[in-house]
C-alpha cells in the first residue's frame, strides 16, 4: 500500500494515509466496533465504481451505464440474503445510522412512539438520542439494563412497552457484552402493536456465522453497519421481510439519499463473498472465544466487568469497584501510549459523565482478524490491567509498549 499515485498529486495526503496502515499495523486495534477489511475489500472500495451514479435499484435505475453496478449491487443483496437468510435486502444505506433512519422513515410519522435502551447503558444514538434526529423528531423513551446484573430485563421491558405503547421497540446495541433475546423484544413488540428493529451493527458478523442468535425472521426489521464484525467495509444494510421492501427501499432512496456509494456497495459483496466462506465461522467463533479469554483474564487481574463476562465480541470493565481514582479517559490515553487502542466508555448508573466515563470497551474483531488465538488474548489482557493498574508509571507503560511490539511483529496485517 504506497499510494503512489496520490503521492505524486498530493504528499501529504500520501503520507497521512501510509502512516494510518502503519498505525493500523503497529497497534491493536480494540475499539469493539471496528475491524480490518481484507485487501480485497479495500481494493473494491477503491474502485472507479466511485464514479458511477446509479440512482435507483438494480434494473431501474435514472441514469444509463448501470450494467456494472447493477451486478454488483445485485451480488451483494444476494449474498446479503444467503449469509443471513432475508426475503429482502437495501445494500445502500450509506452507514448503519442511515439504515437506522431508513427504517423509521419507513413506517414512523414524526411524533410516533420509539422505545429503546439507554446510550448510557449501551444504546445508540441513532436510537433517540436528543442529540440525534430521532430524539427530535419522535417521542423516545428507554429502557435500562438490570443495575445489579447488567443483563436486560425483558420482563420489565415488556412491562414498559405496556405502559408508554410505543410505535416502535428498537433493539440491539453499541456496549452490551451479551446475546439478545430477540423473541422476547419481538413478543413485547408483538403485545403492544409495535414493530420491532433489531439493529445487529456491532454483531452482524456474529449472527452471519451463527454464533449468536439471528433476529433476521422475529423481528420486522434488522439493520446493520457493515465494517463491524462482517468485515465488508463501511457502509449500512437493512434487512426485512417482503411486505416491507418497497416502502423501505423508498425511504432510503429517494427518501433520505442520494446515489448509492456503489464503490462501497462492491466493498460489501466482496466481503459478504468472503464472509460466505467456511474459514468466517470460524473466525466469528475465535472472536467470541478471545472475547470470553479477555473476560477472564480481567477478572483474573481483580478488575469488575459489566454483566460479569461476556457472550460475544466484546467486554466492558467497570473501573469504579477496583480503581475508583481512574477514569476511562485516563486509560484510554495511557493505553494509546503503548500501541492498544480502544474506547473509554459509560457504564450501567454512570457516576462520572459521557466525557470522562468509569468504564472502558475492549473489542477482539480486529485481534481476530490479525490471526489471535485465546493465548495471545490473554497476553494483551494483561497488558491492559498492568496500564490500568499503573497509568502514570514510565516503567510500566514501556514494559507493556514493548509486549504490544512483540505481538504486532508476530500478528501482522496489511503485509
Ligand atoms: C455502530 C452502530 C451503528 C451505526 O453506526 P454508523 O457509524 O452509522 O455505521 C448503529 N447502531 C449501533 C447499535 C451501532 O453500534
Amino acid at each position: 500500500m504506497s499510494y503512489e499515485h496520490v503521492r505524486e498529486v498530493d504528499p501529504e495526503v500520501a503520507d497521512a494515509l501510509v502512516g494510518e496502515v502503519e498505525r493500523q499495523r503497529d497497534t491493536l486495534a480494540m475499539i469493539a466496533s471496528e475491524n480490518h477489511v481484507s485487501e480485497a475489500v479495500l481494493e473494491a472500495q477503491g474502485s472507479a465504481l466511485t464514479n458511477k451514479y446509479a440512482e435507483g435499484y438494480p434494473g431501474e435505475r435514472y441514469y444509463a451505464g448501470c450494467e456494472y453496478a447493477d451486478e454488483v449491487e445485485q451480488l451483494a443483496i444476494d449474498r446479503a440474503k444467503e449469509l443471513w437468510g432475508a426475503e429482502h435486502v437495501n445494500v445502500q444505506p450509506h452507514s448503519g445510522t442511515q439504515a437506522n433512519q431508513g427504517v423509521y422513515y419507513a413506517v414512523l410519522d414524526p411524533g410516533d412512539k420509539i422505545l429503546s435502551l439507554d446510550l448510557e447503558h449501551g444504546g445508540h444514538l441513532s436510537h433517540g438520542h436528543p442529540a440525534n434526529f430521532t430524539g427530535q423528531f419522535y417521542e423516545v423513551e428507554q429502557y435500562e439494563v438490570d443495575p445489579d446484573t447488567g443483563y436486560i430485563d425483558y420482563d420489565e421491558l415488556r412491562e414498559q412497552a405496556e405502559e408508554f405503547d410505543p410505535d416502535i421497540i428498537v433493539s440491539g446495541y453499541s456496549a452490551y457484552p451479551r446475546e439478545v433475546d430477540f423473541g422476547a423484544i419481538q413478543e413485547a413488540a408483538e403485545a403492544v402493536d409495535a414493530y420491532h428493529l433489531a439493529d445487529i451493527a456491532h454483531i452482524t458478523g456474529l449472527v452471519a456465522a451463527g454464533v449468536h442468535e439471528s433476529p433476521v425472521g422475529v423481528a420486522d426489521f434488522v439493520t446493520g453497519s457493515t465494517h463491524k464484525t462482517i468485515r465488508a467495509g463501511r457502509g449500512g444494510i437493512i434487512m426485512c421481510d417482503e411486505e416491507y421492501a418497497d416502502d423501505v427501499n423508498a425511504a432510503v432512496f429517494p427518501g433520505g439519499q442520494g446515489g448509492p456509494l456503489m464503490h462501497n456497495i462492491a466493498g460489501k459483496a466482496v466481503g459478504f463473498r468472503e464472509a460466505l466462506e467456511p474459514a468466517f465461522e470460524a473466525y466469528a467463533a475465535q472472536t467470541v472465544d478471545n472475547a470470553k479469554a479477555l473476560a477472564d483474564q480481567f477478572r483474573e487481574r481483580g478488575l469488575e466487568l459489566v454483566s460479569g463476562g461476556t457472550d460475544n465480541h466484546l467486554v466492558l470493565i467497570d473501573l469504579r469497584p477496583s480503581h475508583p481514582d481512574t477514569t476511562g479517559k485516563e486509560v484510554e490515553a495511557a493505553l494509546e501510549e503503548v500501541g492498544v487502542v480502544l474506547n473509554a466508555n459509560t457504564v450501567p448508573g454512570e457516576t462520572r459523565s459521557a466525557f470522562n466515563p468509569s468504564g472502558i470497551r475492549a473489542g477482539t474483531p480486529g485481534l481476530t482478524t490479525r490471526g489471535f488465538d485465546e493465548a495471545a488474548t490473554r497476553e494483551v489482557a494483561d497488558v491492559i490491567a498492568d496500564v490500568v493498574d499503573a497509568p502514570d508509571d514510565a516503567d510500566v507503560k514501556a514494559e507493556a509498549a514493548a509486549r504490544v511490539d512483540d505481538l504486532t511483529d508476530e500478528y501482522t496485517l496489511y503485509e
